[in-house]
């Protein structure tokens, strides 16, 4: 069982990336960066965004980690949405994917993987 949380870009979930669909497909055939649960169970703990621009991200897993623990809900990894990695990527995001990545690993101990479905 992998236990996940996805963080979106906020200026694009259910703007141009409507209703998290794409996500939720990729999950259910295990596209993408979800390939690598080919042979577990998914179970999604909680879908977030980035808190915003610039990338308010820390604040935001610091709240979704201390609810995990209030709701005994244990995560075991922290996906980038695709969407930040359009952002970044097409639209000037100021989020360093690499670094927030680290930084989000060394303060929570959740490994992190940037990226989530292949469209
Ligand atoms: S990439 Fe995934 S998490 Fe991001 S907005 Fe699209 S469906 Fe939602
Ligand atoms: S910081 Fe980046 S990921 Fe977050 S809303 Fe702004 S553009 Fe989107």
């Amino acid at each position: 069982m992998a236990r996940i949380v996805i963080l979106s870009c906020k200026k694009i979930k259910d703007v141009t990336c409507v209703s998290c669909m794409k996500c939720f497909k990729a999950i259910k055939e295990r596209a993408g960066e979800f390939g690598r649960y080919s042979n577990e169970e998914i179970d999604i703990v909680a879908m977030g965004d980035c808190g915003d621009c610039p990338g308010l991200v820390m604040p935001k897993v610091g709240l979704i980690v201390d609810l995990s623990k209030a709701y005994d809900r244990p995560i075991d990894y922290i996906h980038l949405g695709s969407c930040i990695k359009k952002a970044v990527g097409t639209a000037k995001c100021p989020i360093d994917l690499t670094a927030i990545s680290k930084t989000i690993e060394e303060k929570t101990g959740i490994p992190v993987i940037i990226g989530t479905h292949p469209w």
